[in-house]
């Protein structure tokens, strides 16, 4: 499998240093408010990476941290802690939050189809294991005291700009969110490994440690969760291109600083999906969440398709039009597979020539669009409908869009609407019938299924709506 590295800013071979045991990291959600669109995106994109691996026959080990203390409102290290600002926004404890924001963050995965990694770990889990790699930073001299926190001494490095091919924009993090300088710092992109002097005394969540009581910083977090469940290497680490700078960049700072030797081979970071106006946000205009997708009538499967047609190494565009058009791209492609039939046998080797663009649709850099185009390559395939199937089915295992299941409830859907009888009269009772229910008027709807029922009419409600059969 050929993936891009942002690490060496091309496409390269991928060798696992292990190949019995791939080791992944993601960074995980900060658990102060639902995910957007955007976040889920890119968890996505991660979802189908790992998927493919373990279809191409690769074990996988992933692990997830769950940021639950130490973001801070600017990921240069100032503002509120985002937990904190969570907890205030809705008149509850710190951990509650983190609480009901994780259990929103797995729901919407379900509902995606994204596969929860092996471990998921919050990061108020690991406070020693933090103050371990701190201390051992301060003992080797690649960190210092200030002010009461502990900093990581960035000019201790031969290189810090790792991924150094980013926007200018993405690597002006701090001057982009206005952030005022923290005169502690001996060089600009130093970063707080432990705070013990936050702006805000009432920090919620404070822990012991040598350099007296505080708690965390943000990215100390993923290198200490990735080397307390995958060891001192890691094959691929993922997350947002965001997190390339400051985040990324200052984990790999502190990990091969604390290790002595290289982390990770390889980097995966998926590009934003954007709205017409630009950056999509939780505060600023429509909060665009999977519940709002489904208040809209929308099947997540559809926003799962409308990410899985275009590359992760492009940015995305969100419009409800855009979503529309993934829509009837989902409707029609469920609507062929419905219309497959079930009998024959599977011929093998028609089979293996359906899956070889679909294969190297993944390994050509997790082309997902040309995966999902290899779907319609399989339903136009001269081969029976069996053969169409099982190579659907096999598809699915990575890109996980409900083809099968959903094909069989459209079946279901049409055979039951094959049943009802057409007559426009009772057609009318019958919706008359629900609309007096809506409008909680339930003397007239029981006096319509009344006279129905003295018709020879019985009503049978499904959750599709009011049916009506001949008794
Ligand atoms: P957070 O909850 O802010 O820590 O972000 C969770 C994940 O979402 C990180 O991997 C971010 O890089 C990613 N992310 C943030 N905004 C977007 C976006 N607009 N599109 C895609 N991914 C995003
Ligand atoms: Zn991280």
């Amino acid at each position: 499998m050929y993936l891009y590295n942002s690490l060496t800013h091309k496409k390269e071979l991928f060798v696992p240093n292990d190949p019995s045991l791939v080791k992944m990291y993601t960074c995980g959600p900060t658990v102060y408010h639902y995910a957007h669109i955007g976040n889920l995106r890119t968890y996505i994109m991660e979802d189908v990476l790992e998927k493919s691996l373990r279809y191409l026959g690769y074990p996988v080990k992933r692990v997830m941290n769950i940021t639950d203390v130490g973001h801070l409102a600017s990921d240069a290290d100032t503002g509120e802690d985002k937990m904190l600002k969570g907890a205030r926004r809705e008149h509850k404890t710190v951990m509650e939050i983190a609480k009901f924001y994780t259990d929103a963050f797995f729901a919407d995965c379900d509902k995606l189809n994204i596969k929860r990694p092996d471990v998921v770990e919050p990061a108020t889990n690991c406070i020693p294991e933090y103050i371990h790699m701190v201390q051992t930073l301060l003992d080797k001299g690649f960190a210092y005291l200030a002010g009461g926190n502990v900093y990581f001494d960035t000019s201790k490095l031969k290189q810090y700009y790792v991924f150094n091919d980013h926007d200018e924009e993405d690597l002006e993090v701090g001057v982009r969110e206005g952030v005022e300088e923290d005169t502690n710092k001996k060089n600009k992109n130093d970063f707080v490994l432990w705070f013990t002097k936050s702006k805000f005394e009432d920090q919620a969540l404070k822990w012991e440690s040598p350099w007296g009581v505080g708690y965390p910083g943000w990215h100390i977090e993923c290198s200490c969760i990735s080397m307390k469940h995958l060891g001192e290497t890691l094959d691929i680490h993922c997350g947002g291109i965001d997190n390339a700078f400051p985040h990324h960049t200052n984990e790999i700072a502190q990990s091969e600083s604390y290790l002595g030797h290289k982390w990770c081979n390889y980097w995966f970071h998926v590009h934003h999906l954007n709205t017409d106006q630009g950056k999509m946000s939780k505060s600023k205009g429509e909060f665009l969440t999977v519940s709002l997708l489904e208040q809209k009538g929308y099947d997540p499967m559809v926003y799962r398709l409308f990410c899985l047609q275009s590359h992760y190494r492009r940015n995305l565009v969100f419009s409800w039009e855009n979503l529309d058009n993934a829509q009837a791209a989902y409707d029609k492609l469920i609507a062929k597979i419905a219309a497959l039939k079930t009998e024959g046998e599977v011929d093998a080797e028609a089979f293996d020539k359906l899956k070889e663009r679909f294969v190297s649709a993944l390994n050509g850099d997790l082309n997902t669009s040309v995966a999902v185009t290899s779907l319609y390559d399989v339903l136009k395939a001269k081969c029976n409908d069996a053969t169409k199937l099982a190579a659907i089915a096999d598809f699915d295992r990575v890109l996980s869009l409900n083809l099968l299941s959903a094909a069989e409830n459209l079946r279901k859907k049409q055979a039951e609407e094959a049943q009802t009888p057409v007559d426009p009269e009772i057609d009318a009772l019958v919706a008359a019938r629900t609309e007096a229910k809506k409008a909680k008027n339930f003397a007239e709807a029981d006096r319509i299924r009344d006279e129905l029922k003295a018709r020879g009419i019985e009503i049978i409600d499904t959750p599709q709506g009011a049916k009506w059969r001949k008794v």
